[in-house]
């Protein structure tokens, strides 16, 4: 069934007229609000594995992690195209001669496509945008969370939302395209506010955007905060309304790399419906055949 959003993996389908299979890599870095130079806490809900990451471990140089992801999807899928994806903490942490060593790294295989780079806004600068534009169709992830500077605060982010905006408007300026991540669900948020933070990156005209709920991870900060006085958290039928709500919102060129995800039941401790991925996605399906709506068909483009 055709959805009625824009996967991400339709827009790699149109762009390299093949499927492209993302590896998603650790490039052993850390993150300024972990290690003490922000803060030594980190975002709250962010538990000792750097912000939901599950993949390849940083112990294997960053060739064999590809070869190994290669071999396996080439295996599996008969795969013949891949994205690169540093996911783990803040992959542009580092001095800028590091990093080139590091994203070079990747590029050893014709067969790798393009890369993409999570990171925090606060840890890139013009060297490091300049660096990362000369890469084969790049992309930043940058998470936001929220536009709400309020709940940044709360959150313990080190960043407010103009800082967010001030690396989007530079890493788009080098044609560097900007994957947002958001989390739906803060007890001092209402729908309105989500919805806010929806409207500031349909302004922004980002290129893809990861949606979260809110989830209580063991050992992170928020389970202690949950455990000493338990908030009210989104059900799926609250979450999925809200995640369509987004989608009309934003642009229809806006590639949707996350809605729903799998993989944490482990360390999930609230909600655990967050893990049943499938159902979740077809919920979201059935609303937007409900509404008859589309992505983008609330989306009111910035005046220039
Ligand atoms: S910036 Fe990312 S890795 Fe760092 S504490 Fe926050 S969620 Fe965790």
């Amino acid at each position: 069934m055709e959805k009625r959003y824009y996967p991400l993996s339709k827009y790699l389908k149109e762009t390299f007229n093949k499927k492209v299979y993302k590896i998603t890599l650790d490039g052993g870095f850390n993150c300024p609000n972990r290690d003490g130079t922000i803060s030594s806490g980190g975002c709250i809900f962010c538990d000792e594995s750097g912000s939901y990451s599950r993949c390849n471990s940083a112990e294997n140089s960053i060739q064999t992690q590809i070869k190994e992801s290669i071999e396996k999807l080439t295996k599996q899928f008969k795969a013949q195209a891949f994205m690169a994806y540093f996911q783990s903490y803040s992959n542009t942490y580092a001095p800028v001669d590091y990093l080139k060593k590091i994203y070079d790294s990747v590029f050893f295989d014709d067969k790798i496509v393009s890369i993409s780079i999570g990171t925090r806004p606060d840890c890139v600068d013009n060297e490091k945008l300049d660096l990362i534009s000369t890469y084969k169709h790049p992309w930043i992830e940058y998470g936001l969370q929220s536009a709400k500077d309020e709940t940044l605060k709360l959150i313990n982010r080190g960043h407010d939302f103009n800082c967010f905006k001030q690396a989007v408007i530079e890493t788009k300026k080098r044609n560097i395209k900007v994957c947002a991540h958001i989390i739906l669900g803060f007890p001092n948020e209402n729908k309105k506010d989500m919805l806010e933070t929806a409207k500031k990156l349909a302004e922004l005209e980002i290129d893809g955007i990861k949606i979260h709920m809110l989830t209580v991870l063991a050992d992170s900060p928020l389970a202690k905060i949950y455990e000493k006085q338990p908030f009210y958290l989104l059900n799926m039928e609250q979450y999925a309304e809200i995640v369509c709500d987004i989608l009309e919102i934003l642009p229809k060129t806006t590639t949707i790399q996350r809605i729903a995800g799998t993989g944490y039941s482990e360390t999930t401790l609230v909600p655990k419906w967050v893990n049943r991925r499938f159902e979740i996605l077809n919920l979201i399906d059935k609303i937007m055949i409900q509404r008859n709506s589309i992505q983008g068909q609330n989306y009111i483009k910035p005046k220039d």
